[in-house]
């Protein structure tokens, strides 16, 4: 998956390659779908929703330029894959989920896992996280056709916004913070479920 997926596609951070070895995606799938899971494309994880193909995974996950020290936001916490990934590449995860059972089932996968450094929470996550902003960079797994404005205001500055935007037609955006304002970079067409 690794070489043929991700680092054929151009995914280079040695950091975002070392978590999509180590974090065992099998684990995050629906059972009939374990000898599946390293495919090249989304699977059902029920309630409607999908986790995602693992390339777009691991490039939303390098465009976040994450550190050892960053403090990560993530909308959309579905079945917790991506959440791990993000927690193998940074110092702390945020991650909000609008459906109960969804995070209540990431929840177990990651205690399973032993994945101790998330936070887990029900609700709107247009709203982001307000109690814990700010944040160096929020991932959004669910697609808008607009950024929900408190994000904005949760980056911390030279932040990045790493986010589906569209309904029918959709692409990946990187909006990072800087000094003369928001730097807006769209990445590639995307397909993500919408944000409820
Ligand atoms: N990162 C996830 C992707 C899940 S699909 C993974 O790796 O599995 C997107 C998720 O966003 C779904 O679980 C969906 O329920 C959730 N979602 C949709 N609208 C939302 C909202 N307004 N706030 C929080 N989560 C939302």
């Amino acid at each position: 998956m690794v070489a043929d997926q991700l680092v054929a596609r151009g995914i280079a951070d040695p950091t975002v390659l070392a978590a999509m070895r180590t974090v065992p995606r099998h684990e995050f799938v629906l059972p009939g779908d374990r000898e599946r899971a390293h495919d090249d494309g989304p699977l059902s994880i029920g309630y409607g929703q999908t986790i995602s193909q693992p390339y777009i995974v691991a490039l939303m996950t390098e465009l976040a330029r994450l550190t050892p020290a960053s403090r990560v936001l993530e909308i959309g916490t579905g079945c917790g894959y991506q959440t791990a990934v993000l927690a193998a590449c940074a110092s702390e995860v945020w991650s909000v989920e609008i459906e109960p059972e969804l995070s209540a089932r990431a929840a177990g996968t990651l205690a399973k896992l032993g994945v101790a450094n998330v936070h887990l929470r029900v609700g709107d996550g247009s709203n982001g996280w307000p109690e814990s902003a700010r944040f160096d960079a929020i991932l959004v797994t669910a697609a808008p056709t607009e950024v929900p404005p408190a994000l904005l205001t949760q980056l911390t500055p030279d932040g990045r916004l790493v986010i589906p935007l569209g309904a029918s037609s959709q692409d990946l955006w990187l909006l990072t913070d800087a000094p003369g304002g928001l730097l807006r970079k769209r990445i590639l067409p995307v397909r993500f479920v919408l944000l409820r």
